[in-house]
């Protein structure tokens, strides 16, 4: 396994589990060649595999190794969820598209990982049985803050996300709940995929 491009992350935890899961298993086969590449991948059915600088990134932002519990919506390769179970005690994740969830259900079960819990559905609304989450990962972005996300964020919680447009610049924004309180803090600019709203029909 090559190794990837992380620029300034130094979190310890994060660089050990980014080692620890191979890129290319989460990267089509006619893309092989370029799976440790600094940038996004397309993964099929107009949705991509995160660069994994921003999977870095947002692993380490949110402090996935001292979390019990962490939701990540938008499972798409399953890539992100593999570095978050590392690190995490338990990962709940929701993928809207069927094909995506499946598939990287069977990738990371194939990969041994016992502690990922998958649904395939609109995450808007979060999982709130499972409710609260250390931490919350979103990769697919949206103009505003889902409300029950922010619900089911634990005390201490943190959430990235991120927020704007489709298309255009977004943010990925910070947001932390102390003491009852949600505090924001605009990071880095990126570009996500639109987090969608209806069930996506099978192509
Ligand atoms: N972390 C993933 C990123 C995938 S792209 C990876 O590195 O592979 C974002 C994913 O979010 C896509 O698969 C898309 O289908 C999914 N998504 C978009 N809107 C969603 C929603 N409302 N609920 C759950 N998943 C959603």
């Amino acid at each position: 396994m090559k190794e990837l491009f992380l620029r300034e992350i130094n979190d310890q935890n994060t660089l050990k589990a980014m080692k620890a899961v191979d890129r290319k298993h989460f990267v089509p086969e006619k893309l092989q060649a370029i799976a440790y590449s600094d940038s996004a991948l397309p993964i099929g059915q107009g949705q991509s595999i995160s660069q994994p600088y921003i999977v870095a990134y947002m692993t380490s932002t949110v402090k996935a190794g001292d979390c019990r519990k962490v939701l990540e919506i938008g499972t798409g390769s399953g890539y992100q969820t593999a570095i978050l179970a590392e690190l995490a005690r338990e990962v709940f994740t929701i993928e809207i598209i069927h094909n995506l969830g499946i598939k990287a259900k069977s990738t990371l079960e194939r990969l041994g990982y016992k502690n990922i819990h998958f649904k395939i559905a609109d995450g808007y609304k979060g999982w709130k049985e499972m409710a609260p989450f250390d931490a919350i990962v979103v990769t697919a972005a949206i103009q505003d803050t889902p409300p029950d996300l922010l619900d089911q964020l634990a005390e201490n919680g943190r959430m990235i996300i991120p927020l704007g447009a489709a298309g255009n610049t977004q943010y990925l924004v910070l947001i932390e709940k102390k003491t009852g309180r949600f505090s924001y803090k605009r990071k880095l600019a990126v570009r996500f995929v639109p987090f969608t709203r209806t069930e996506s029909e099978d192509k």
